[in-house]
């Protein structure tokens, strides 16, 4: 039978190393134990990854390669509070079956999240020309079609969330229609390419909901996923010590869906 799912997990955590983390206090043991005070009981660390063996970085990614991200392993407490931590990446899918991880490199880790959204990153992750909300729909869908197909994806990272023009964000969702949702979240699922509910992509848990962007808009979108046979996994996407436990603010969005144990990914599915 199955049960419902209390969230217990936040797998994609970035800390002090990724270098859009502003926080000095963002340090694996000061996060493990905010996760602790918040009940979680899987952490997942994912900090931007591109792979020094992978040729194309931008001058942003080259430094933050896996040597750098392997610093990480010398910050972990002896005490995780119990929690459970697993080392993962968050890097980067630019087009043209382009990653910034090779398969040796993702063997590694625990998970490899590739996002397909990044288009802030004018240029590198999205062509200068790809301007209108349905060109940025069309793009999305596209990368998300690739991204999906990906050996070393075990997630994408906010699915869908077009980190520009946040205004236009319902515009562009709704471009995308419920069949090509379907049809995408289908192969997604087929594959065992887990889904992140992200507390990015609701603005009630950010800075509110605007004229153009409601958290009605991805509730749509992740009954599609649901309905598709995804699994999925929650998250923060913080980058502060502050944003630890966050995803427990996701539950009610996931009640609402009527998510199962069963429909999480097993890496952070509940043992017991
Ligand atoms: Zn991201
Ligand atoms: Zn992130």
């Amino acid at each position: 039978m199955s049960t419902p799912c209390r969230i217990d997990h936040d797998i994609h955590v970035h800390t002090f190393l990724s270098s859009c983390s502003k926080d000095p206090d963002a340090v694996p043991e000061k996060m493990l134990e905010a996760a602790a005070v918040n009940g979680l009981r899987t952490v997942g660390f994912a900090d931007h990854l591109w792979d020094a063996g992978v040729p194309g970085a931008s001058d942003w990614y080259r430094p933050q390669d896996m040597q750098h991200i392997a610093r990480i392993r010398a910050q972990l407490p002896a005490d995780t509070r119990g929690v459970r931590v697993l080392l993962g990446c968050e890097t980067e899918y630019i087009g043209n079956g382009t990653v910034g991880i090779s398969p040796t490199a993702a063997a590694q880790l625990d998970f490899v999240l590739v996002p397909h959204s990044h288009f802030h990153m004018e240029g590198f992750v999205r062509p200068a020309t790809v301007q209108q909300p349905d060109e940025i729909a069309a793009l999305m869908q596209q990368r998300f079609a690739e991204a999906i197909e990906l050996e070393v994806t075990t997630g994408i990272a906010h699915p869908f969330l077009p980190c520009t023009q946040r205004e236009h964000t319902d515009e562009i969702i709704q471009a995308i229609p419920d069949s090509a949702f379907s049809d995408l979240f289908g192969r997604a699922a087929e594959r065992g390419v887990s889904i992140e509910i992200t507390a990015g992509a609701f603005p009630s848990l950010g800075s509110g909901e605007t004229g153009g962007w409601h958290d009605s808009t991805f509730m749509r979108m992740y009954r599609l996923a649901a309905a598709a046979g995804c699994v999925f996994h929650c998250a923060s996407d913080t980058h502060n010590l502050q944003g630890m436990g966050r995803t427990r603010r996701l539950q009610p969005f996931v009640d609402e869906l009527g998510l199962t144990q069963e429909q999480f990914h097993p890496l952070v599915r509940q043992t017991g």
